[in-house]
């Protein structure tokens, strides 16, 4: 049995010494110690005693160790990539606090074949991971291609829904810092995204940085070692990389957090958020992708980005975050002077505070179970039990998992947050899944991989054809002809095709914990 933990100091001697990147997760560890206590009680009080069991967890910090070449370390305090170690950080935190066994290695020699789970921050496409398939067709990368269930990659952000959202937690304040905050900001500080002097040869940024220092003081984090970096104009106010706390204390006093367009999708702009500044991006046309940019060239995924930091776009939003187009610059004036006026509480989604990424995991290790295969999983034996329901939308017929079957009881999530619905032609189901205010499951395309499942969706097929196709399965208006899925572990939430309408299994979810559905705990 597994019982929560509030004190980390054991944590901490078995995370070890020595490279740049231990020290800096450690400072961490402690730093948010004083937080993930109260967070931890909270979630024990919501579980009512239910029974966990203590697992054996190896943590193999993949990119720490010297058969990787350990580029991060040096780095650390030059400003490198630091969003991985804030993530890696707070997940040995939350496994600790959660009380299972952990083993934690950074040596290749200490990895050993278990049950995987992969830390993966920007996801990885069933069609890049089914190995036969990515060879065939052209999605074959330096990564992927490991034939896993794609819920075992976990990504930092909820973009992918075919992968498990991990996520990592940024600082939440209570009542009295919030408002002390907001008596306290400065409403002409800007303080610039990133740690590295390239973002400041990005092409373009003078216009608007003209722009913006009509109107604001200009604040960096870049980091140089003696001298001040060339880049970085003589009118930005330079700090250097700052130490975590002091880099908080600055957005404090900032009105003002404003992206270039890289790095993509770190903690800097949760965290700024959270310290109540606007969030101010730019929006990108063409969107970004690995057909297109190089930063993600050769990743396992065909997601188009279409902003800077795509979760602060569409999952927060105004007054928080304004995403704006960079080349326009009345667009870019007007924003800004709009967020000098404005006042804006500091917030932080649910599922990016310590309770929040504590439930989710916890629901990850209690739940997830990639051992039982569709085969021998007791919904496979059943008849379909999915029936239309024309009550909810009249002329869009949908397919729901009915109340009374007791079938099924065991999956997780809980087949009745199930609704199964035929996309728009070009429209992949993550996209048709948010249209309908739902999140795109993939565990859920086995009830839609039937010949009934078509017939109840009002789609009347002439043909009917079993094939390996990541899109599938889908209709195809052109000939009538329907087609289902080979190969479930190419089910896939992602991917689109003019020619097909795709059947999209969807479900519920908790509003600020996206990963959960409604009855998911
Ligand atoms: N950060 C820091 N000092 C600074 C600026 C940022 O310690 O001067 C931290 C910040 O608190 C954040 C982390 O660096 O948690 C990663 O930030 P970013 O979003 O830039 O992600 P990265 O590109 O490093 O992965």
């Amino acid at each position: 049995q597994a019982a929560f933990r509030s004190n980390l100091s054991h944590l901490l001697e078995l995370i070890g010494s020595g490279k740049e990147s231990l020290i800096f997760m450690k400072r961490r560890i402690k730093q948010l110690e004083a937080h993930w206590a109260p967070a931890a009680r909270r979630l024990e009080a919501k579980l009512k005693g239910a029974r966990r069991d203590q697992k054996q967890i190896l943590i193999h910090i993949g990119f720490l160790t010297e058969e990787s070449g350990d580029v991060f370390s040096p780095r650390v305090l030059k400003g490198g990539p630091l969003g991985e170690m804030v993530q890696w950080a707070d997940i040995l935190a939350v496994l600790f606090i959660l009380g299972h066994n952990l083993k934690i290695t950074v040596s290749l020699k200490e990895l050993q074949r278990c049950r995987f789970r992969v830390i993966d921050t920007f996801g990885t496409e069933p069609a890049y991971n089914h190995e036969e398939y990515a060879t065939l067709h052209g999605y074959r990368t330096n990564w992927g291609y490991w034939n896993f269930n794609p819920k075992q990659f976990m990504t930092m952000f909820p973009h992918t829904p075919d992968n498990s959202f991990m996520g990592f937690v940024s600082e939440e304040l209570n009542s009295t810092e919030k408002q002390f905050i907001k008596n306290n900001k400065d409403s002409n500080m800007a303080v610039v995204y990133g740690k590295e002097a390239s973002i400041w040869k990005l092409q373009g940024k003078e216009k608007f940085l003209r722009i913006l220092n009509k109107y604001m003081e200009i604040h960096g984090t870049v980091y140089y070692e003696t001298q001040r970096p060339p880049e970085v104009p003589a009118f930005v106010k330079n700090h250097g990389l700052l130490p975590q706390q002091e880099f908080q204390q600055l957005l404090r006093k900032a009105k003002l957090f404003i992206g270039f367009g890289f790095p993509y999708e770190g903690p800097a702009p949760l965290e700024a958020i959270a310290n109540g500044c606007v969030f101010l991006q730019s929006r990108f046309s063409p969107p970004h992708s690995s057909l297109n940019h190089e930063f993600f060239r050769g990743k396992p995924t065909s997601r188009e980005v279409f902003s800077q930091h795509p979760y602060a776009e569409n999952f927060i939003g105004k007054p928080h975050v304004w995403t704006v187009d960079y080349n326009n610059s009345e667009e870019f004036e007007a924003a800004i002077k709009a967020i000098m006026r404005i006042q804006v509480d500091p917030y932080l989604p649910y599922e990016y505070t310590c309770e929040g990424m504590l439930e989710r995991i916890y629901a990850y290790i209690q739940h997830q179970d990639f051992c039982i295969t569709t085969e021998s999983s007791p919904l496979v034996a059943s008849p379909q039990p999915a029936r239309a329901l024309s009550a909810l939308a009249p002329n869009a017929p949908h397919l729901v998992w009915p109340h009374n079957a007791s079938l099924g009881s065991e999956a997780w999530p809980p087949v009745h947050s199930f609704q199964g619905w035929l996309a728009e032609t070009g429209r992949t189901c993550t996209d048709a899944c948010l249209d309908r205010g739902l999140i795109c499951e993939p565990s859920f395309f086995f009830f839609l991989n039937t010949q009934d499942a078509f017939l109840k969706l009002n789609v009347s097929c002439d043909r009917t054809e079993s094939e390996m196709n990541h899109l599938y399965p889908a209709f195809a208006q052109l000939g009538r002809e329907c087609y289902l899925q080979k190969e479930p572990i190419l089910y896939s939430c992602a991917g689109s095709n003019t020619k097909y309408h795709r059947l999209c299994p969807c479900r519920d979810f908790q509003k600020g914990q996206v990963a959960l559905c409604q009855d998911c705990l």
